[in-house]
């Protein structure tokens, strides 16, 4: 085996190694917590070492500071209440595609509200991939597609976590010209398999299937409210089983392993040409700018980076801001781990009592939280 593996931690399952391998050598397996992990068959593995090569737990990172750092947001709310802060993956995303009839390479939910990557070179087609998906979206052939698209000279933006931006950036070196990269702050990634649970769960539970699934609703304004919507036209955001998802995310008891010793959330240790996130604590210091409805960091790295940020400034409000600022209330842009002492016991309960447990207890869902909420919501009301 010529991959470098020696514990969980080490692989982030950007699934760049299997699109490099031009011997077909590796797949992947689920593990029991629902994380995809490479395996190599030695029987076709020439051990050229290509896949170690282009890992993005393997290479070596240059520290690069920030060049320019905003506080932004798109110029049109609509688009602000549909995207997670302040929209400015769509203004980004629209000046590729009228500027240089490129690709944008984005998640989305699949019918089954399972987090993929899509290929997108129209305008309209960028909907379903506004807003943030709080699961790991799968990657796969993402990077194959990406230098297919590089040779035949079109213009590509990708946009996703640090860690595969990184090994987009490190398989698309020769064609640096040509792509630009953009990640976010990014607090880790859950378990695909278990936010899959949670949909059938609350699918069984309303008796109709879930035909949108909003991470980030902007119904009660900038924060963290999930939406679901479901076949039968009900609309779930304010029961606490709609927020269950939530405050497991919020707990980090399901993140990957890699996600709690990553080695991209330093601010200094990025390899996209922009960085974008929520602008958490804007009022502290840009009050005056702030908006209600969302507002984003927009943090600069490279030359190409500051171009971008110019041809879409038509689309934007913005204003320059400050490291010191936009750190004060992003722990994983300063470098911290997503830790969490809970992590053991959670996955512990999760295989002897399975995922209604979970959900109620790690979700705040039991049945004393559900009542004190509801008188709470009644004193409210008097
Ligand atoms: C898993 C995750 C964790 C995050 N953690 C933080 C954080 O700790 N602090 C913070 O300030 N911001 C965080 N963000 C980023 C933030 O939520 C917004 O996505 C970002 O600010 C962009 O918002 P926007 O309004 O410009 O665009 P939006 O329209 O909200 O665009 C979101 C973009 O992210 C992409 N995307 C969505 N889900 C995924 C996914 N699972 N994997 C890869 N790409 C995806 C979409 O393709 C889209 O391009 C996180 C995002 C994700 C997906
Ligand atoms: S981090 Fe990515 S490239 Fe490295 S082993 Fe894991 S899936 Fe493969
Ligand atoms: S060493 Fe080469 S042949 Fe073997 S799995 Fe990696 S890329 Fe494929
Ligand atoms: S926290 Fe780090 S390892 Fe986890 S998905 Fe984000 S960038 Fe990748």
């Amino acid at each position: 085996m010529s991959i470098y593996l020696e514990k969980k931690e080490k692989c982030c399952g950007c699934k760049a190694c299997q699109d490099i391998c031009s011997f077909n050598a590796i797949s992947f397996n689920c593990d029991d917590e629902g994380f995809w992990y490479p395996n190599i068959d030695e029987n076709k593995c020439v051990e050229c070492k290509l896949c170690e090569k282009i890992c993005p737990q393997l290479i070596k990172i240059e520290e690069k500071k920030p060049l320019e750092i905003y506080a932004a947001r798109n110029i049109n709310e609509q688009i602000i209440n549909q995207s997670s802060s302040g929209g400015i993956f769509t203004a980004l995303a629209t000046t590729i595609i009228n500027e240089k009839k490129g690709h944008v390479y984005c998640v989305e939910y699949d019918n089954n509200m399972v987090a993929k990557y899509k290929c997108v070179d129209k305008i309209e087609d960028l909907n379903s991939c506004r807003g943030s998906k709080y699961v790991q979206a799968d990657a796969k052939e993402i990077y194959k597609n990406i230098l297919e698209d590089l040779k035949n000279g079109i213009f590509v933006m990708f946009i996703g976590t640090p860690c595969q931006a990184a090994a987009v950036r490190e398989i698309t070196k020769n064609n640096e010209e040509k792509i630009l990269i953009v990640d976010f702050i990014c607090h880790g990634v859950p378990s695909p398999k278990l936010f899959k649970e949670y949909i059938d769960y609350m699918q069984k539970k309303n008796r109709s299937k879930i035909v949108k699934y909003n991470n980030r609703s902007k119904i009660e304004g900038w924060k963290h409210l999930e939406e679901l919507t479901f076949e039968n036209g009900k609309v779930d955001y304010t029961s606490s089983f709609s927020q269950a998802w939530r405050n497991i995310f919020n707990s980090h008891n399901c993140l990957r392993p890699s996600c709690y010793e990553c080695r991209y959330n330093h601010y200094e240790k990025r390899r996209a040409d922009i960085t974008i996130a929520d602008y958490w604590g804007i009022d502290n210091f840009h009050k005056d700018f702030s908006n209600d409805a969302g507002n984003s960091l927009v943090v600069i790295y490279t030359k190409k980076g500051e171009e971008w940020f110019k041809k879409m400034s038509k689309q934007i409000l913005y204003i320059s801001s400050e490291i010191e600022y936009c750190i004060f209330r992003q722990p994983h842009f300063r470098g911290e781990s997503a830790v969490s002492l809970n992590r053991d016991e959670f996955w512990v309960d999760y295989k002897r009592k399975g995922v209604d447990f979970i959900i109620k207890k790690y979700g705040k869902c039991t049945l004393k939280l559900r009542t004190k909420k509801f008188i709470k919501r009644k004193l409210g009301r008097i």
